[in-house]
Formats: structure tokens, sequence, C-alpha cells
């Protein structure tokens, strides 16, 4: 091979100069055969310096275009690295060549090829559907054009073209889901590629799958095929299903028997076998009995394989255009491409390289959480109990004695000698290691609840103990340490002689015993379910990583009961999510109303590890009219909230501006504590004035938000996820009453870690972390109020601390722009509120 035989001389001359200037270091390029002879004639440096770097510039990279690099060594063989992104880009027809510093050598060691065809798609066309008297104004009985959704359509459409990352923040009204949609569709169907749409919430997708794809069908000259992806756990197991008939009199309470019968029934007519097709709501035992699983399944190997339910989903999803899944199901699918390869063809899901990441502003939890483990007691107990319960009653209790009854049922097939073998086993061997697993599992998550209580005090109904190094130095922690040995061993124990009855069993594959493969999965599920808890056990407790953070989850509920958990997550995932997303995916859409602080994307880059040089990015700017719909107010007569007098001046400024808007408002608080504290207080006293009070948690959101809908004069009292994806348009939600500044708890474990971490490297971890974190949700909150054109209405802050710190201006300078803002005493600011409406 020689060198002009793919470099025109410009190139090799441009190669030379770019490597001479970082002093014959490494130097990644993208070759483009630009000239008039099938020649790499244009040269673009995309990264200097070291390997760490290379995967950055490679999203960038087009089919047909090429990927150089040097070796200064001289050396040009290809390294592991060099071949698995040489992989990568063949798949997608981009060349990748080595070369040496004085560039008169190289190692092709993918020709560059042209083969893959892929076509772009025609902003212009995409852009044309969303003008007045085209496509959507010809469908949508209430299409309105505006220009911040077709921008987002144009600029997303561009991203797909060349393969980059966008960040896209899309003021609420924008119509963000159609702008995705559109491009996604065109994208999918020309290029015969799916779209993965993933969002945080199952509103989200329902609003998806049931209002923008439909109307898209009518709308768009182009047939395509969307489905929501489930998790699998939604649908039945028609072997679990079926194998369950034989004991369900022996194995089910009453209850649980009517409503295993009433699946029954519904499994024979079942369109889907989803469990949101169900019209009653089977016992919670049951269905945990009959849910299809990953490592229960028998697959091609299952009787009813041809009509399993979860099998016909996911042969639709592979025949789909569009994915619509929830963030957990597409980290659960990354994760099996991780270990497996990230060119599956299908996975969880079917191959995608295109993603839109909805309510991208939940990314990092959501992440951290997927990444987290977690260990609970009743977790392990309940674990434990359905192998073998303490306290067995009438009939037959538990997977060993389940096993036992249908060994015992084919007695015909199986030598008596052997069979008594496995029965002995059982009773005499298995069962009674259950029972001291469950009374070691007991006496270690006791030691624990005691251990932090008398750290802390008993009156936290819920808390948090980070495993910090001064906390696992008190001697009393070795004692825990002693238990979690025990612990282990028992558990250890266990799965031996579970992997004992596995061999046994796996002995009789020949003895015709009815769902035979169904009972061996069964068992070496709990193996591999039982080694899964005993290794986060003892990792949490007796490893030290450095990266991760550790801690005990206690709480007790109204009953005094305790619920106790270990609990780990990693600090840091940009790198991980930099490694199996953004570098493996041609296009990640990132969109959200909340993704910028004071007009930055700084926060979301930092926290994802979004580099400008990989991620784009777009602010689409707000499509209502802000000074005239909306206000916002802060009254000057109440102290800063952690003064004493605080509370009782927010009381009754509370209730006075409850009353004066005759209700329609909602009120966001940042705890649970102060949300019953100020229910509590106010209750009687709006009552009595007509006005009906909710309060988050007394029926479910979804009902909650109904009754609020139908009331003459309703308030919300809400906290946590009542700041986003509450949607109250009209007049019946004119008022948003934000209590406190959602500054997160700096103790809550996580935070505390990624804090620590941010301080660690010399950086201010309330301007770069808590700060911006309480800015996304004020104004997540803020979002609640102004839904459509015709909404008009005021968001009251009581934490006059947006006033009078510096830190203030960062949450005025994130609401929409336009947007009135009233400072002054309560009295006057009520009027102000008046005026304004009328
Ligand atoms: S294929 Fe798997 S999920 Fe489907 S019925 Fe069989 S075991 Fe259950």
């Amino acid at each position: 091979m020689l060198i002009e035989d793919y470099f025109t001389s410009k190139a090799q001359d441009k190669l030379k100069e770019k490597i001479k200037e970082v002093a014959g270091q490494e130097v990644y390029c993208i070759g483009r055969l630009t000239g008039e002879e099938p020649l790499i004639n244009e040269i673009e440096v995309v990264a200097r310096g070291n390997k760490v770097a290379v995967p950055a510039p490679a999203t960038k990279l087009s089919p047909g275009e090429v990927m150089i690099h040097n070796h200064p060594s001289g050396n040009l063989s290809p390294s592991q690295p060099d071949l698995n992104l040489a992989a990568k880009f063949g798949a997608q027809g981009i060349g990748a060549i080595i070369i040496n510093n004085k560039v008169d050598d190289l190692y092709v060691v993918v020709e560059p090829s042209l083969e893959l065809e892929i076509t772009d798609l025609d902003v212009e066309e995409i852009s044309e559907i969303f003008v007045a008297d085209n496509l959507l104004d010809q469908t949508l009985a209430q299409y309105e054009y505006r220009y911040q959704q077709q921008t987002m359509a144009e600029v997303i459409s561009k991203a797909f073209n060349r393969r980059t990352h966008l960040l896209v923040e899309a003021g609420t009204g924008t119509g963000k889901s159609l702008a995705y949609l559109i491009p996604s569709i065109y994208w999918a169907v020309e290029n015969d590629q799916k779209v993965v749409v993933s969002t945080n919430t199952i509103n989200l997708q329902e609003q998806l799958i049931k209002k923008d794809i439909p109307l898209l069908k009518k709308a768009l000259d182009i047939e395509f095929n969307a489905v929501l992806v489930k998790g699998r756990r939604n649908y039945v197991c028609l072997r679990k299903l079926y194998s369950l008939q034989e004991l369900a009199d022996q194995v089910l309470e009453n209850k649980e028997r009517e409503s295993y019968l009433k699946l029954l029934d519904w499994a024979n007519d079942a369109k889907t076998g989803c469990r949101s097709e169900l019209v009653f709501q089977p016992e919670y035992s049951v269905w945990e009995r009959v849910a299809s699983e990953s490592d229960t399944c028998l697959r091609s190997n299952c009787h009813h394989h041809g009509d399993c339910f979860f099998t016909k989903a996911r042969l639709k999803s592979i025949k789909a255009d569009i994915l619509v899944v929830n963030h957990h199901l597409l980290f659960s699918d990354i994760a099996v491409r991780k270990e497996e390869g990230m060119d599956l063809e299908v996975a969880v899901l079917p191959k995608y390289k295109h993603v839109i990441l909805d309510e991208a502003h939940n990314i990092e939890e959501v992440a951290t959480s997927y990444l987290g483990d977690r260990l609970s007691k009743q977790h392990l107990l309940k674990f434990l109990h359905k192998l073998h319960p303490q306290k067995a009653k009438k009939g037959i209790q538990g997977f060993l004695m389940e096993t036992r009854f249908k060994i015992n049922q084919a007695r015909d097939k199986i030598d008596k000698d052997f069979r008594i073998e496995i029965q002995r086993m059982i009773d005499n061997i298995l069962q009674p290691q259950v029972l001291k697993t469950t009374d070691r599992a007991n006496t270690f998550f006791n030691l624990l609840v005691e251990f932090k209580e008398q750290l802390e005090s008993k009156e936290e109904k819920e808390s948090k103990l980070r495993l910090k190094e001064e906390i696992i130095e008190v001697e009393e922690w070795q004692r825990i340490e002693d238990e979690t040995e025990n612990l282990l061993v028992a558990m250890n124990q266990l799965n031996r002689k579970l992997s004992g009855l596995q061999n046994k069993i796996e002995l009789l594959a020949d003895a015709d015993i009815e769902d035979y493969e169904g009972l061996l999965v069964d068992l070496v599920s709990k193996i591999g379910r039982l080694k899964e808890m005993s290794k986060i056990l003892d990792t949490v407790i007796n490893e030290n990583d450095s990266e991760r953070v550790d801690w005990l989850d206690i709480s007790r509920n109204s009953k005094d009961q305790v619920k106790c958990s270990l609990n780990s997550a990693p600090i840091n995932i940009s790198n991980e999510f930099r490694d199996n997303l953004l570098i493996e995916m041609d296009s990640i859409i990132f969109t959200s109303a909340t993704l910028t602080i004071d007009k930055s994307f700084n926060y979301i880059r930092d926290r994802l590890g979004l580099d400008e040089d990989l991620v784009a990015e777009l602010r689409t700017g707000d499509p209502f009219n802000y000074q005239e719909q909306a206000m916002l107010g802060i009254p000057t007569d109440l102290r800063e909230p952690y003064s004493p007098e605080f509370t009782s001046q927010a009381l009754n400024i509370l209730k006075e501006l409850l009353i004066e808007n005759q209700g329609r408002s909602l009120v966001l608080f940042t705890s649970y504590g102060m949300l019953n504290q100020f229910y509590y207080k106010l209750k009687p006293q709006l009552e009595e004035t007509k006005l009906s009070l909710y309060r988050q948690g007394e029926k479910s959101r979804h009902l909650l938000v109904k009754d609020f809908k139908q009331e003459m004069a309703p308030v919300i009292f809400g906290t946590a996820s009542f700041w986003e994806g509450i949607d109250i348009p009209g007049e019946q939600l004119s008022s948003v009453i934000i209590v406190k500044l959602p500054f997160e708890v700096p103790t809550d474990p996580i935070i505390e870690a990624k804090v620590e971490e941010l301080q660690d490297e010399g950086r201010n971890a309330f301007r770069e972390y808590m700060l911006p974190r309480a800015v996304i949700k004020f104004k997540q909150g803020f979002g609640r109020l102004i839904r459509t054109n015709n909404d008009q209405g005021s968001v009251i802050v009581l934490d006059k601390r947006i006033i009078t710190k510096r830190y203030g201006k960062n949450f005025i300078n994130s609401i929409p722009q336009g947007c009135q803002i009233v400072v002054d005493k309560s009295s006057h600011l009520f009027k102000k509120i008046k005026e304004f409406k009328d």
C-alpha cells in the first residue's frame, strides 16, 4: 500500500503540518474525498493528544469519510481500541487509516466504503410541514404555526443528517413532541432504521402513543409504525400461568385463587396479554407469580412460545419504526448491549442509532438510580419466604415444597431411591438452611436499625445514613461486619445447596416430568437472584469504592414498622453515559423545557459529559406571550425561611392568597413535613371559606388532578413529583405558590457525595450543582402555570431569598422572558395580582 494511492499531495502536506504542530504526538483527522481523483484530499483535525479523545470526533463522521490517525512509534499495527473503532466505522461505511509521523507509510484498517446508503433528511421538506396551509394545518383542528416548533424540527433534522448530538430546550407550548417526532419518522422510514423516543413519565408516553402519533398518522404523507415498548413484567407468562393450574388450590389463598381464575379466563381472549388491558386489579402476589421475567423465560424451548404475549410484543417492536420507551427500559437495553456488544440486533430493544431523550432534565437521576444497587430487608425476607416460609400455613407453601410436590407427582417416572433422596434433600438440608438464612437476615437488618438509631434520633421517620469512613470506623460497626459475614456464609451455603438440588434435577431430564424445563429455569433463576443479593451485601459492606456512595436507608411508617435497605450508587455517571451512549449512537437529542440555568447549558453538559465539540445546543425560546400571561410576585413582608417567624407569616399570606384567588392554586413545598404542617393548620380555615383542599398522597395523582379540574375552588398541596408533570390548562389553575426555593437536602448521601466530588476537584459545588438543581426544579414548578395561549396567572414565591441573596438572580433570570415581576408588601401584591388578572 502506498500513501499516494490514498492521499493527494495536498492532504499529505496537511497531515505532516498537523503532526508537526503537536510535536509528533497523536492527531485524529477526518479525511474526505473531495477532489476530482478518488483520493483523500481534505483533512480536518478533530482531536489531538491522546486515545481518550478518539471516540469524541468519531461521532462527527459520515459514511464515505475516513478516520485517520498517526502512531508516533512508527508501528502501524492497529491496537485493540483501533480495531474496535474500525469495526464500528466499517459498519457505518466509514474508513479507518493509520499513518506514521513522516506520512510516508500507512495501514488501512478499513477501506472507505460508499456502499451504505443513507438518505439524508430534506430539511426544507420537514420545515414545510409546519407552515400554514400545509400537512399539519390541514389535518389538526387546533393547529397553530409556531416558529419555535419549526426551528426545533429543522435543527433536529440537521443533527440526524450530520450524526451529531443536540441539546434542545423548548419552552412550554413549543409542541416539542411533534417537532422531534416528524424528523424521527422520516428518518426511520427512509433509512429503515429505528428511532427510540425515551421519556421519564408514563404520562408523556401516553400522550405520544394516544395523541401525537395517531395525529401524525393522519397528517403525514408517509406510512410508519410506532409502538410503546413496555418492560416484560407487564406481560403475563403463559407457562407460569398454566403451570400454576395444578397447584392453585393448594398454594393460593381464597382471594388469590379468585384473582388467578380471573386471570386464566382473561388470558384466553387477551389481545396483548399486558397488565394495562386488565379491567380488574389482580392480587399483587398472584401477578408476581405469573408475570414474564427474563431469567425465568424458556424462550424458544417454551411450549407456549408461539402464543407468548411478550414475544409477540417484542416482534412488533422489531417491525416498528418508532419505539417509545421509558428511560429505565432504555438503560436496561444499553446494559445488555454493554455486556454483549453494542451492535447486537436485539437486546431489550431492537438495534437503533438515534435516540430522542425527552424530559432529559431527569437523566442523571434516572441513570444514577439504574446503575445503583439496593438490598432491602423486605426484599431478601420475601425471597426467602417464597422459597420456604418460616410459619407454613396449610397446603403447599413455598418453592421448595412445590418442587417436592412436583417430584412426587411424577413418582412413577423417577427411581424411588432417587426421588426419596431429592425429597430428603429438600426436607432436611434446604428447608432448614432457608430458615437459618432467614434468622441471619433478621439479625443483620435489626442490627443495622439499632446501629443507625443509636447514632441518630429515633424521631426521624425516614432517614439515610451514608456509610462514610467515620461511621464504619466506630466500634459498633464491627458487629455489623461480623453479622454480614454470618449472613453471607448462610446465603452462600443456601446457594450451594440449591445448586446441589439443580444438579439432581438435571439428572431427571428424561423422566418426562410435567413442566420440567420450567421447574429447572425457576430454580436456576432463584440461584442467580440469591447470588446477586449476596454480591450487593458484600460490596456495600465490605468494599470501599471511591467512585460510589453507599448508604443505609431506614424508615418507620405510622404503625412503627421499620423498613431498612442497603444502597449503593455511582457518584458520577458522565463517563458511563459518554462511553455507552454518546459514542455509540449516531444522534441523541436531549430535550426538555428545563435544561438551562440563566440561559446556559453548562450544568447538564457537565453532569452528563456533553462536551461542546460533541453536542450542539438550541434554545427555542418561549412561544407564549408571558408579558400578558404571567406575573411573578414576591412578597417582601416575610422573613427568610430559616427564621422562626417564617412559618406563621407564610401561613397567613398563603391563606389570604388562596382565598383571594378562590382556590385554583397549586402550592409547592420542598418536604412532606412542611406540607403536612401547612395542611393541618390551614385545612379547617380554608374549608370554612368553601375552598377544597387536597394533599399529595391522599389519592393517586391522576385522581387528584381529575378532582381538581371539577371542583369550584380547589387547592392542591404538593411536593416532590408535583413540581413537574401536572398539566391543568385554563382558569382552573391560575396561581402557583412556591413556599421555599427548592434546594435539596445537602445531607442526602448521593447529593453529599456529588458535592464532595466537586469540592475535591476545587470546584464550587453550590454554584455548579446545588443551585442549578434548585433552579431547574423551580423552572419546572413555574411551568405548571401557563399551559396554553389563553392561560393567565401568577407565580408567588414566599421565599425572600430570591431577592435578598445573590444567587436569587439565577432563579429570576431563568423564568420565561417578558414575565412581569412584582416585589412588594403582600397587601400591595394582592392588589397587583388582581389588577393583572383584570
Ligand atoms: S416464552 Fe417465556 S415469557 Fe413466553 S410464555 Fe414461555 S416462558 Fe413465558
